[in-house]
């Protein structure tokens, strides 16, 4: 990976200059939920200093090398990550005054090799949303327009990226929320094959579906943050080992790719269609073998999703009582009460909503009919994509039917964006890596697509995307220049 503005945060002149620059143009985007540069330095100091001592007397100069690129890097934390030193809130009431105790394996590895955790990102509440607009604690708008919403629910990391605040920032993805985001402002958005990347540190909503994920400004720096978080956890026993044949697999560009195009009736907007007909002509003009693919099972991928999600989250967010963890009610006459006041005032309307709908399909007596019919589902949507990689390498498929909607009731209301996790929610459901990417900018909004591949082949999804970039350069926003250069430039 190239070196980011290597005088960053190094100097004191330069770590200022970057904090008010970063501060001046957050006033009117709202990404950061928290912004403070030297608690970053001091959280990322920490972790290194402790690994200096347990590695004390290795001298690995590929390492060092490595580390050079990094160094003084400053990136961008999803709000539901742990780092130490922060705050914990997964933008809701309920955890609005919880400290992080301890720091994400993620965020950890990105700290030893010298990157900077700058600040937490704004967030649907808990992660649930498609806006970001569910966050109880500040509004985040899109840097194309910001009557517009920036998508969610990674919205506050693909945001500070769009907005060249970060060149990087780390997100989550459970059904969509990295890819949609950065869709939405104009970014690449990895959402990693399940089990690759460490979810110690990840405040559980859906454990089954969900991932660490990364919004970048290039293809480079995406898979640079990805390859070094991917790893086996101890502290996480759902991680996999990458396969050796594929550990190292170059990501450089091959035209060579057999891309399967996602046809039908898919119920696109205008805008939309064309940045998707745009990205389809566009491999076809750099000579990629392109054909025409289904994937039946599609329609049922967001009863699915809705289902075995509400039920994850209806057990993962029964820790918050407003005792061990969560927002303690001033007074409250016995227990009981005490729980009933801390998760009425806690959670937000959606939050409510999914718990009701998590614990309905999880009642005793109807599990067949909801629950297990959902894992059934699930099971066929990912032998539709083992079939389907048998004859393709790559799949193209658009990430959301619109471009970024407005906020508020001019915009679509939960249910519409719910159904519009359609194209999302599939590479969550079969475990699979999937990469969002500019496809061009249509009556000034970005526009995304997104390419999905097999289990731990991310790869071939950076080799189509650093193909495609040629062709389809990203567009940045007209008002927000990046503030960080690449040391060649
Ligand atoms: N829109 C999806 C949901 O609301 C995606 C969320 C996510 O990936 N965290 O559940």
């Amino acid at each position: 990976m190239e070196s980011y503005w290597k005088t960053l945060l190094t100097t004191p002149e330069a770590a200022t200059n970057y904090r008010d620059s970063v501060r001046d143009r957050d006033h009117d985007l709202g990404a950061f939920l928290e912004f403070d540069p030297q608690r970053g330095c001091t959280a990322a100091g920490d972790i290194l200093a402790e690994r200096n001592t347990e590695t004390a007397g290795d001298t690995n100069t590929t390492d060092d090398a490595r580390s050079a690129a990094w160094a003084g890097v400053p990136f961008a934390v999803k709000d539901n990550i742990a780092v130490t030193g922060f705050r914990l809130t997964c933008g809701s009431r309920m955890l609005e005054k919880f400290s992080s105790p301890y720091t994400a394996t993620a965020v950890q590895r990105l700290c030893t090799l010298g990157a900077i955790p700058v600040g937490k990102t704004n967030l649907d509440e808990f992660g649930m949303g498609s806006s970001t607009d569910t966050s109880a604690l500040g509004v985040t708008s899109n840097p194309w327009d910001r009557s517009r919403v920036a998508g969610g629910s990674s919205g506050g990391s693909a945001v500070a990226v769009a907005a060249g605040m970060v060149p990087f920032a780390l997100g989550s993805d459970t059904g969509g929320s990295i890819r949609q985001p950065a869709a939405f402002c104009g970014v690449y958005g990895l959402k990693p094959t399940y089990g690759a990347v460490s979810r110690y540190g990840l405040v559980a909503y859906a454990s089954s579906l969900e991932s660490i994920a990364v919004a970048a400004a290039d293809v480079d720096t995406t898979e640079a943050v990805f390859r070094a978080m991917r790893a086996v956890d101890e502290m996480d026993q759902s991680t996999i080992e990458c396969p050796a044949d594929l550990a190292d697999a170059s990501g450089a560009a091959d035209t060579t790719l057999r891309i399967g195009v996602l046809g039908g009736e898919l119920g696109l907007d205008p805008a939309v269609a064309t940045g998707y007909q745009g990205a389809a002509d566009a491999l076809k003009a750099l000579g990629f073998p392109v054909s025409a693919v289904e994937l039946p099972t599609i329609e049922y991928a967001v009863p699915a999703y809705y289902t075995i999600a509400a039920a994850e989250a209806s057990a993962n967010l029964a820790r918050y009582t407003g005792i061990r963890y969560g927002l303690r009610p001033d007074y409250a006459e016995n227990p009981e009460e005490l729980v009933r006041t801390a998760r009425d005032q806690g959670f937000g309307p959606e939050v409510k909503l999914r718990i009701l709908l998590g614990t309905y399909v999880l009642r005793s007596g109807f599990q067949d009919q909801y629950y297990l019919r959902a894992q059934k589902v699930r099971t066929a949507i990912r032998n539709d994509f083992d079939r389907l990689f048998g004859e393709i390498d790559v799949l193209l498929m658009p990430v959301f039917p619109t471009p970024a909607f407005p906020h508020g009731d001019a915009g679509l209301t939960p249910f519409q964006q719910k159904i519009a996790d359609r194209f999302t929610t599939t590479a969550n459901l079969a475990g699979i890596p999937a990469l969002a990417l500019p496809a061009g900018v249509e009556a000034g909004l970005p526009v995304g697509v997104q390419v999905l591949a097999p289990a731990f082949h991310e790869h071939r999804l950076f080799a189509v995307a650093r193909a495609l970039a040629q062709r389809l350069p990203r567009a940045t926003p007209p008002d927000y220049p990046p503030l960080w250069r690449k040391a060649s430039e």
